[in-house]
């Protein structure tokens, strides 16, 4: 029996008891993020936080959160090993890490350049361990023809902003492959 005030009671079906079960995963795409601010730490480049996304779903289970942030690391590539990592790039994105050249840090276009990345980091979680196949199978990646078209000075700003623009995202009820850290909260038995 269940006490009078029970709000269970009222309804035919509920799932408002939450089990103690909570699951904790990191995905593949945590582990190679924590193993890159490791390696920027190691050269003394410490990580800042760029933009943080929490994410929530309810089912008849369980509720399910989702926490992706995307750190930011301004190299000085002060090292050979941040040197070799950054060769031949201004910025590049992996797993939930922007890597971008310090001396960059104060270019008029810099937040284009990190959106630009920042939609890599969507990208890879959108797609998992299938984003390179995101190129191979057409999906505009790189924004183009915006990203390869040279452009005078006078005119980087809009040529990045359609690259930008053009660059494939997953749409907003896209189910990602990866998430930093999620958390799935178990709801209890449903009564009848
Ligand atoms: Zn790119």
């Amino acid at each position: 029996m269940y006490p009078p005030n029970n709000p269970c009671l009222t309804q035919k079906r509920t799932s408002c008891i939450l089990a103690t079960r909570m699951k904790i995963e990191f995905s593949l795409l945590s582990g190679l993020s924590c193993l890159l601010l490791l390696f920027f730490a190691f050269q003394g480049e410490a990580p800042e936080l760029y933009s943080v996304e929490i994410g929530c779903e309810v089912s008849d289970e369980a509720i399910n959160i989702t926490i992706d942030p995307i750190f930011l690391v301004w190299t000085h590539c002060a090292t050979d090993l941040s040197y070799l990592a950054m060769k031949g790039k201004h910025a590049f994105a992996l797993g939930n890490v922007i890597a971008c050249r310090n001396r960059h840090r104060d270019d008029q276009l810099i937040d284009l350049a990190l959106q630009h990345e920042a939609t890599h980091i969507a990208q890879q979680r959108a797609l998992g361990i299938f984003c390179p196949l995101g190129y191979l199978c057409g999906l505009n990646m790189e924004g183009e023809p915006y990203y390869s078209m040279p452009c005078p000075d006078n005119n980087r700003a809009m040529v990045l902003e359609k690259c930008v623009w053009a660059m494939w995202a997953p749409p907003a009820k896209w189910h990602n492959q990866w998430s930093f850290i999620a958390l799935t909260f178990p709801l209890s038995v449903p009564i009848h």
